[in-house]
């Protein structure tokens, strides 16, 4: 693949919006991705994406992230396979009509739910994990039997171009589809009726994306970002707390939207836990990052500039990295320390490879900053021997997800939602989770003719005695 490309020349008109939204209308109506055995075979197809595709890929997020083989593989291919993997063994079930208790008015009645397709979903996907954030949404959308039309981030341009060619080569057309664009595109798609969107991206876009589906009173799935506090306690081994975080800080250069955002440190630990924090970054990335071919790059420029203004304006002490190379989109892992809560790096999600250490002189107070954050995280870790003590931060903090010494592997736990809470998104998705995002839950009573003794006793005139039995 070439660097020669403007993904300008992809993006969609007005009219082959139209075209590809009124062609999948008419699959919708016809029902074309309700039956079972399609949705299966579908799904099929996207697993020969992974299978077949997987060099394109890699080469893809390499030119638009630098990111490395294994982490392409790891975190944007296999987390779409194992997906993939469940749904091919568990769809038939979780779509089999699900059997509720009833109340002996319903005995003799049928009363269950029946999962069905919404009918037309729009995707839109950010550009940090930009091969995923489209393609798991859309491994649901089929589960649920719906039509699908994504729309990649126009930020990773090389990514939205293979997502557009695979799926384009891969898919049925008549159900699926990928449009391009930036802001003013995607909003030409949003004046469509959907009766899904499924929304991967920043609070501030959406806003917008909630207005617009608010016209014509479409359900959304947000999937947004926020700053994940990381709680260390006094009693952690320091050496397996500081791999831990920094795997999820730092893999994807920090532009994960689970990485932990800031640490917490208890005061006791927080000079050792700093030391082990340098050795593990420089043993992961070596002394010299810029040239480690696994340490990726910001996404461009501007990201670049907004992250180093967070930086430069801080009142914290840098203990490693700070370099920075703007024509490379390189910033090296860094580490501030000693940082207040009104420093510039709580200016806003860093969603950079720069953590901050707070120090707290004990875990009360680490939770006091926690709360007093008005905006709910995608997640929270807390790093800690005494089991109490992390009972007490899941059961006081509210957040989309919460875990204990380790980060950012509960996105590969498929029995649990992945989502936030608030501000840091609404709805959930992956595993089965995926499923009941895509498909309405339909509430099914079949009585039949018969019971008319009971009946009966509902029909007016209703005597009083019959009303207060
Ligand atoms: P982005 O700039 O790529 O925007 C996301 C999508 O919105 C893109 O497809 C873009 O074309 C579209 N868009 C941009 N401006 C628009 C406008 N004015 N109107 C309509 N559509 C518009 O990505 P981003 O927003 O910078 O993404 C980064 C954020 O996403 C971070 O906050 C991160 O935490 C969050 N994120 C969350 C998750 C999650 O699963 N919760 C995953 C990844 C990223």
């Amino acid at each position: 693949m070439t660097d020669v490309f403007n993904i300008e020349d992809y993006y969609s008109t007005d009219q082959q919006i139209q075209e590809n939204y009124e062609r999948l209308r008419k699959s919708v109506k016809s029902q074309r991705a309700h039956p079972l055995s399609y949705r299966k075979e579908q799904l099929g197809q996207l697993s020969k994406i992974m299978e077949n595709e997987k060099e394109v890929i890699c080469e893809a997020l390499k030119m638009d992230l630098n990111k490395g083989y294994s982490e392409s593989v790891l975190f944007e291919i296999c987390a779409i396979e194992n997906e993939l993997r469940l749904f091919a063994s568990r769809l038939e079930e979780w779509n089999k009509p699900e059997y509720v208790s009833k109340s002996f008015l319903y005995a003799m009645d049928d009363v269950h739910i029946k999962r069905d397709p919404y009918g037309m979903v729009l995707i839109i996907g950010a550009w940090n994990y930009p091969i995923q954030l489209v393609l798991l949404p859309l491994a649901g959308a089929i589960a649920g039997g719906n039509c699908a039309i994504l729309k990649p981030s126009e930020i990773a341009p090389h990514c939205a171009k293979v997502v557009t060619d695979l799926v384009t080569k891969y898919m049925d057309p008549e159900c699926y589809a990928v449009l391009n664009g930036a802001a003013k595109e995607t909003q030409k798609m949003l004046e469509y009726r959907w009766e899904h969107i499924f929304y991967t991206g920043s609070n501030r876009i959406a806003k917008i994306i909630s207005k617009a589906a608010c016209d014509h009173l479409t359900p959304v799935t947000l999937e947004l970002g926020g700053k994940n506090p990381t709680y260390v306690h006094s009693d952690v081994d320091l050496d397996v707390t500081a791999k831990r975080i920094a795997w999820g800080k730092f893999m994807n250069v920090g532009q994960t939207c689970l990485a932990p955002d800031y640490v917490l440190c208890h005061s006791s630990v927080v000079e050792p836990f700093t030391e082990a924090m340098i050795r593990t970054v420089k043993k992961f990335y070596t002394d010299n990052p810029q040239t480690f071919s696994d340490y990726g790059r910001i996404i461009n420029k501007m990201q670049l500039n907004r992250i180093t203004k967070m930086l430069d304006n801080t009142k914290g002490e840098i203990v490693l990295g700070g370099e920075r190379d703007i024509d490379e989109r390189y910033l090296a892992p860094t580490i501030v320390k000693n940082v207040k809560t009104d420093d510039s790096l709580f200016d806003g999600e860093i969603f950079g490879p720069v953590l901050p250490i707070l120090q707290v002189d004990s875990y009360e107070h680490a939770l006091d900053v926690i709360n007093e954050a008005e905006e709910r995280s995608l997640s929270i870790y807390v790093f800690c021997k005494d089991k109490k003590i992390v009972e007490i931060f899941r059961d006081r903090t509210t957040s989309g997800s919460f875990v204990s010494n380790d980060s950012v592997v509960q996105a590969g736990c498929l029995s649990l939602p992945f989502g936030g809470v608030g501000h840091s998104g609404t709805g959930s998705y992956h595993g089965k989770y995926s499923f009941e995002n895509f498909t309405h839950q339909k509430a099914v009573l079949l009585k039949s003719q018969g019971g008319e003794a009971i009946n009966s006793m509902r029909y007016p005139p209703i005597t009083r005695k019959t009303a207060d039995r």
